[in-house]
């Protein structure tokens, strides 16, 4: 019935009036099964023939006749069966959805954050997320395709249960399946180790490849503390770059023990 409530909780605005059709339309392309338009409006079961004659009554008469916003008055919206490669959209847009090959909900694994129980970085190895896309952006697989080719040629080990690796075809090449680069996605994130040492020339691979991409990139580094709870080997080389480093959040290992103290030293417990 065009009151374009939908139009303002799709987070990629693609759900627009068309002013020819006067109703609702989605722009399939741009649209990436996030289900904001259908779980985040109320739903009330008006019959739209009824519903629209009211509004062209009351417009003749210069009163408007609209729902609460957060409604949509004639739960207009059903959402299709989503069948390969669409449904990719959704595992990483809707992060109820849990993805297939890590079972975490939504667009990644736990990723470097939780490394105080995975274990996952090493003492020195520095892990990067690489984050593509955002709400009102988005990114398609062909554009981080880009940067995995740039990342693999650079000779990079890439998370094995990221969902980003899952989609790969050949890892050591970083190539993605074909049948997958023309989606789109609300966001998703590349994750990768490498020694520390490699720091620098990998900050600056992901800003060069950056360039070339019509979508945001956020990246993210993750590095080991030491005893003293402090990093003066990553950090330092941030700096650098010029990053400004604040310190926004510490684990403080309260899952598995991945340090042992042993009367020769700490040492790293191998990761079961
Ligand atoms: S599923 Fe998400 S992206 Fe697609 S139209 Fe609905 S709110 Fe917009």
């Amino acid at each position: 019935m065009a009151c374009g409530n939908c139009t303002y909780v799709c987070p990629m605005e693609a759900i627009y009036i068309d002013p020819k059709l006067k109703r609702a339309t989605i722009n399939r392309r741009e649209c990436v099964e996030c289900y904001a338009c259908y779980d985040g409006l109320s739903q009330e079961h008006l019959n739209p023939t009824m519903v629209r004659t009211v509004r062209r009554i009351f417009a003749a008469l210069r009163i408007r006749f609209d729902p609460e916003p957060d409604v949509c008055p004639t739960a207009a919206f059903e959402p299709e069966e989503l069948t390969w490669p669409r449904m990719v959209r959704r595992a990483f847009s809707d992060p109820r959805v849990p993805h297939e090959s890590t079972g975490v909900e939504g667009r990644g694994t736990e990723e470097v954050k939780t490394n105080d129980v995975t274990g996952r970085v090493k003492v020195g190895e520095v892990g990067f997320t690489i984050e593509f896309g955002r709400p009102g952006v988005g990114v398609r697989f062909s554009e981080i395709q880009e940067m995995c080719w740039d990342l693999a040629k650079a000779g990079v080990a890439f998370e094995k249960k990221n969902p980003i690796t899952s989609l790969m075809t050949d890892q050591a090449a970083g190539a993605l399946r074909e049948d997958i680069l023309d989606e789109k996605v609300m966001s998703a994130i590349v994750e990768i180790k490498v020694p520390v040492e490699r720091t620098e020339e990998i900050v600056r691979l992901v800003w060069a490849v950056e360039k070339r991409l019509n979508t945001v990139v956020a990246l993210g580094v993750g590095a080991r503390c030491d005893e003293n709870g402090e990093d003066h080997v990553v950090a330092p080389i941030l700096e650098r770059l010029g990053y400004k480093l604040e310190r926004a959040k510490t684990n403080i290992g309260l899952g598995r023990a991945i340090r042992i103290a042993t009367p020769a030293g700490v040492r790293e417990k191998v990761s079961s």
